[in-house]
């Protein structure tokens, strides 16, 4: 082999190291290999099948129920229970590791779901929490709470608790988590129980529902370009059409979609 090739050779063989010691470096709890792909799969932790038959219809039941529900991540199911009074209870777990990435799950939870979650609870960091969990709430679903008042209020009891724990690249080797879920980057774990007790589909649940951000921004953006409140609200009404086509009609009832007048009147002052 001349020089110049062992030079090549080298110098090829030195890209080709430094690429993939920055694959390592990075490498860790990201969700780089998630984005745009929906799957929900039984845990291999929590899960044991004598058989391994994972096919069998009553193993796939539950994720079907899940799959209808859920955004577009991987989740791995860790528990799932069918209610008698119906519904269900399942554990979930997903590879996300900022508080910002799980806001955006729940945004897009709440848009598969056709569902509006509250805060009802949260923890404040503390020395001691601190030390396992990045984040935490406790949330239910808009239709329950305590105020017999409100309108919309049919005492739901359905609610769903999210916890990101910290994970192992965060802690020093001697308290590294034993947890297998936290040794696979699984550090979103999120426990709901799904036991709605009103309609969620119809036209009624879905006028009750948090503006999405996604349309809040496409409503400034027209803000932006000129439109009053009306104007911008035919235009995402136009818009929404071509989109949906005959999905409009169920679409325009969904307020996260298709907000009323009042709503772009206030987001107009605001700006
Ligand atoms: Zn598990
Ligand atoms: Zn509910």
């Amino acid at each position: 082999m001349a020089g110049e090739d062992v030079a090549r050779a080298a110098a090829d063989w030195l890209v080709l190291t430094f690429a993939d010691w920055l694959t390592f470096c990075v490498a860790g709890c990201t969700r780089t290999d998630m984005l745009e792909s929906q799957s929900v799969t039984w845990c291999q932790f929590c899960r044991q099948t004598p058989s391994g038959d994972h096919g069998s219809t009553s193993d796939l039941e539950p994720l079907h129920q899940l799959e209808a529900i859920l955004p577009e991540y991987e989740h791995i199911v860790c528990s799932y229970e069918h209610l008698q009074e119906g519904g269900f209870n399942a554990s979930l777990k997903l590879k996300l590791s900022t508080q910002d990435e799980v806001q955006e799950w729940l945004e897009a939870f709440q848009a598969s779901s056709k569902t509006t979650w509250r805060v009802q609870k949260t923890y404040p960091n503390t020395p001691e929490s601190i030390r396992h969990n990045k984040y935490r709430v406790d949330l239910r679903c808009q239709r329950g709470g305590r105020n017999p008042s409100s309108k919309k209020n049919t005492f739901c009891p359905a609610v769903l608790y999210l916890v990101l724990k910290k994970d192992t690249f965060s802690q020093s080797r001697k308290s590294r988590s034993n947890d297998p879920h936290i040794q696979d980057c699984l550090s979103f774990h999120i426990k709901i129980r799904s036991t709605h007790n009103h309609e969620i589909n119809c036209s009624e649940a879905l006028q009750y529902r948090h503006v999405s951000k996604e349309t809040i921004k496409k409503i400034e953006k027209l803000f932006e370009s000129g439109h009053s409140p009306s104007s911008a609200l035919n235009t995402l009404k136009y818009d929404l059409q071509e989109e949906m086509g005959e999905s409009y009609v169920l679409a325009s009832a969904d307020r996260s979609v298709c907000p009323d007048l009042h709503f772009c009147f206030r987001l107009y002052y605001n700006i």
